[in-house]
């Protein structure tokens, strides 16, 4: 997934996560879940934040993404 490539600061997901390091989440249906949807680590199940978040990262990189 190429969001997580790009690191954008003051958002609340996690890119890299807390707890093991690695850039890897576990496979969503972003177009069927809704906002509130917790995105999880895909190693250790961690919470890195919401679908909202991801959207709110979507939309501060112009054009760079496709959902
Ligand atoms: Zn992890």
């Amino acid at each position: 997934m190429k969001v997580l490539d790009h690191p954008f600061g003051d958002t609340n997901l996690k890119v890299v996560c807390e707890a093991c390091g690695d850039l890897s989440i576990k496979a969503i249906d972003l177009a069927n879940s809704p906002d509130s949807t917790e995105i999880r680590c895909r190693r250790y199940n961690a919470i890195r934040g919401t679908i909202a978040d991801l959207r709110e990262l979507a939309r501060r990189a112009t054009g760079e993404f496709e959902f």
